[in-house]
């Protein structure tokens, strides 16, 4: 402990002393009326969320007496029983508006992040409009498609899809690349109403002809700015003209800049356009802080931040793969396990640190915007952006 600063609030690491950060802001971000996310729990529930570079959303409780609730959407019984088993009380405002619109059969343009609820938004009247329709004899075709950019967000898409499904006779299924295609080509063989997707993998499943699209009639493309900025336009527009022009669109974007509006006019008719989230608002119940340090010091003040809170959960966001490898190498030196989840480890591993994160058998994951998006994870304590985020929001 050889520095000696009078002006800091200096500790040891046990090596060397480490100048405390100045807490430059430290305190509550008030959350814009109308920005409601969603849960019906005492305790916040965090959703990761990234655009360009990485913003996070926060959705919380929140909800006023002036929503409606389920039963006034007109969805049917299997339907509100799996929210009851869900613990869902009311829709949330991305709910309240896609919902009858698209049970109208609208086309709907939502500008809404992960955390609002909008999986739900274009699951439930997609379940309800397909359980209405009488039953073909016959294998089963695909007659709903939801794309989706990365494989943890598709993952997570079905599982909402298994969970409100549940009372229905509706069969779904993922396809993503990374991993072997032979349980999900069985899968698609025993026949499904609903797919979800990555682009990749749909698009070499249709060329291998166990996938036809020729019976879409709901489209979903979530996270289309993301679809963009990994680079997916070129698949889109090879998958586009597969789907019939007699369907219903769903298209939903955190941001709206004009590639993505030129995008979405190339793909809805006369939409109801739904909009939830003002872009970069956060929930009151999260206290942000932002710690200046030196680049050299900033390794030596992770360990320390992560030994004072030793029971916690946290998720440490690097702007690159090989600085996510690095801080976990870091954090092991330091006797912290840490793992990182980024676009070069296989999907086993991702999936498999994400499971035991989620599960708390892995206390850090370390993870690059790319890998987070959409990702949720309930009762996170903490959440650290060891690079400075290129993008604000
Ligand atoms: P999403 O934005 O679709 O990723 O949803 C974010 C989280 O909100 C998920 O954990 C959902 O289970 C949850 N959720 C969705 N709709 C509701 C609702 N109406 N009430 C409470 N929680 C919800």
């Amino acid at each position: 402990c050889a520095r000696k600063d009078p002006a800091a609030d200096g500790r040891c690491d046990g090596r060397r002393r480490v100048k405390r950060p100045q807490r430059v802001f430290t305190g509550n971000v008030n959350m814009k009326s109308g920005s409601a996310g969603c849960r019906n729990t005492s305790s916040a529930r965090f959703h990761i969320h990234t655009t360009l570079q990485l913003s996070i959303n926060l959705s919380y409780v929140g909800l006023t007496d002036k929503y409606m609730n389920f039963q006034e959407l007109n969805l049917p019984n299997a339907l509100l029983r799996a929210l009851r088993d869900k613990e869902y009380e009311r829709p949330t405002p991305i709910q309240m508006q896609a919902i009858p619109a698209a049970l109208e059969g609208r086309d709907i343009l939502g500008t809404a992040q992960t955390g609002t609820g909008k999986t739900a938004a274009f699951t439930l009247p997609i379940l309800q409009l397909l359980s209405a329709e009488p039953r073909t004899k016959g294998r089963r075709t695909i007659k709903t498609l939801v794309l989706t950019p990365t494989r943890e967000l598709a993952i997570q898409i079905d599982e909402c899809c298994r969970d409100y499904a549940r009372y229905t006779d509706i069969r779904h299924c993922v396809i993503f690349g990374g991993v072997n295609q032979r349980p999900q080509v069985d899968a698609l063989q025993r026949g499904i109403d609903l797919l979800v997707a990555t682009p990749g993998r749909l698009l070499d499943l249709i060329g291998q002809g166990y996938v036809s699209l020729s019976d879409i009639r709901f489209f979903v493309l979530d996270e289309a700015d993301r679809m963009l900025d990994m680079g997916f336009i070129h698949d889109i527009r090879r998958i586009l003209p597969l789907l019939p022009a007699k369907r219903q669109t769903l298209f939903f974007s955190a941001t709206m800049p004009d590639d993505i509006v030129k995008l979405a006019n190339t793909m809805l008719r006369n939409p109801a356009h739904v909009t939830v989230t003002p872009p970069a608002s956060v929930v009151e119940t999260i206290r942000q802080s932002v710690l200046f340090a030196e680049k050299a010091e900033k390794r030596t003040l992770l360990a320390s931040l992560l030994r004072e809170r030793p029971e916690s959960s946290v998720l440490v966001f690097s702007r690159t793969k090989h600085g996510a490898d690095r801080i976990a190498r870091i954090l092991t030196k330091a006797g912290i396990e840490g793992r990182a989840i980024h676009g070069d480890k296989s999907q086993g591993a991702r999936e498999r640190a994400m499971n035991d994160f989620r599960a708390g058998r892995c206390r850090v994951l370390i993870a690059t915007d790319i890998a987070a998006r959409g990702i949720d994870i309930s009762e996170l304590p903490l959440v650290i952006n060891y690079d400075l985020p290129e993008v604000a929001e």
